[in-house]
């Protein structure tokens, strides 16, 4: 997802966290903007319970500049190689 998407998220809208180093799911029901708002924080950690494991959540501009909302959130394991994503759920 990018960070645009959070951004339109709405209390009762459903995001999937999908680890692909255990190929788990975790879906988060948003409550509020304010939720929706905290999971896309630069530098958040979030802990994967399958793989027991802390990952940082990042973000990854396309075009270089600013932190727009065509920028890519992507979680990243120790050696900052991606493992997890966030998905919307309809
Ligand atoms: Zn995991």
């Amino acid at each position: 997802m990018e960070k645009g998407d959070f951004e339109n998220l709405k209390a009762g809208d459903k995001v999937a966290l999908v680890c692909k180093a255990s190929d788990s799911i975790v879906v988060i029901n948003i409550k509020d903007q304010k939720e929706a708002k905290e999971l896309c924080t630069e530098g958040r950690m979030i802990h994967c319970p399958t793989c027991k494991k802390e990952y940082k959540t990042t973000f990854v501009n396309p075009s270089g500049k600013g932190g727009g909302p065509q920028t890519k959130v992507v979680v990243v394991d120790e050696n900052g190689k991606p493992c997890m994503f966030f998905a919307k759920l309809s």
